[in-house]
């Protein structure tokens, strides 16, 4: 730290974002990210895009809104789209957040939350989750916080139910409630189709999973109008073109490609369940994950020592320090060869070990 560093920020400890090592080539299966390329329809449109790159981006993302709002069923300002997720999700702390209205997470969930909650300089909550890392929803009524809830949640994958989100709305009516659905086209309730019933309601999407964008940095914000308005009010406090015009075109093409991230998806859906099905084989256990990931651990090998030996063998998965998971890993659903080099591999390191 220089000595010139504002004292507001000594003590931040930041984000700690999943490896990207580039010294060799490994299997990643520890961010998250797509294995599918983006829709090769986007990567035209993105490269057509190129020749204006000397003109700034529209900075109201006008055809981007239009073209997302047909097909989330929305209005056009409804939405608001963002520098990936974590863009949209800090103008939600730097929105709705401050010492008369804290915000409230689960202790297990994106690491990202308090870090938002710190740089912002707002109190925060975090709630435990039962044992079995499921959320009790009772926990999250008459807050009187700004809750944040993932849906489904990292690392655990677990969802609630639109229904159960649903009551917690109800149960909050002069709080905003954020729902993160970054993993929600995999299996999920998505909320979007309660903003029209509730005014308290902001979804933040990200177009880094599904949609094989996590390289280009898209995400959204949607809810009541007026709830766009305040987030409008903070991009344009901080920078109009969040939106480059590379991501732009490709976002507005992988919309117009609706079909390719439905296959995809679905691929991600039968793979999951393969990998589950043979880890279970193994011995580990696991979560119920609708994400694109599995949340697992062995009765017979330390989560930090499986995560080591993998790595060793050119495979990546995502390990956590924090005492309640760190006998679990965080495995993202890759190509159903990449899953089988894993199984292999695990099968190897098990067999070793005992
Ligand atoms: N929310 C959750 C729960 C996540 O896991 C991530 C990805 N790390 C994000 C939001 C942010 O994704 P992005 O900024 O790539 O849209």
């Amino acid at each position: 730290m220089s000595r010139f560093f504002s004292e507001k920020y000594a003590f931040l400890e930041p984000y700690t974002p999943g490896e990207q090592p580039q010294d060799r080539r490994y299997i990643k299966l520890n961010t998250n990210e797509s294995p599918f390329p983006l829709s090769s329809f986007a990567a035209k449109e993105a490269e057509e895009a190129s020749g204006r790159m000397q003109l700034y981006p529209d900075p109201e993302c006008g055809e981007l809104v239009r073209t997302a709002a047909a097909v989330y069923g929305l209005n056009e300002n409804e939405m608001l789209f963002t520098n990936g997720s974590d863009e949209a999700l800090n103008f939600a702390f730097m929105a709705y957040c401050s010492d008369a209205k804290p915000a409230v997470f689960p202790n297990i969930t994106y690491g990202f939350y308090p870090v938002f909650a710190e740089i912002n300089s707002v109190p925060y909550v975090e709630i435990p989750l039962r044992e079995d890392f499921t959320i009790r929803i009772e926990d999250y009524f008459r807050t009187g916080k700004t809750v944040f809830l993932a849906n489904p949640n990292a690392p655990t994958g677990i969802a609630l139910k639109r229904g159960e989100i649903e009551e917690i709305l109800k149960q909050n009516r002069d709080s905003v409630i954020v729902i993160d659905e970054a993993y929600v086209d995999f299996g999920a309730e998505s909320c979007i189709p309660l903003i029209h019933g509730y005014e308290n309601l902001l979804v933040v999407q990200t177009f880094s999973k599904s949609r094989s964008m996590a390289g280009a940095r898209l995400g959204f914000a949607a809810g009541n109008p007026s709830l766009i308005e305040d987030l409008r009010t903070i991009k344009y406090s901080t920078n109009p073109y969040n939106i480059n015009r590379f991501t732009m075109a490709a976002g507005i093409g992988v919309l117009k490609d609706e079909e390719y991230t439905a296959r995809n998806c679905a691929a991600i859906r039968e793979i999951r369940s393969y990998t589950a099905d043979e880890l279970k084989k193994l011995g580990f256990i696991m979560t119920d994950s609708l994400s694109n990931f599995l949340f697992v651990r062995h009765p017979h090998i330390s989560g930090e020592k499986l995560y080591l030996r993998l790595k060793e063998k050119g495979i990546l998965i995502r390990h956590f320090s924090k005492e309640e998971i760190r006998e679990y890993n965080r495995i993202t659903i890759g190509r159903k060869e990449d899953m089988e080099i894993l199984t292999k591999a695990i099968r190897e390191i098990l067999e070793e070990n005992v």
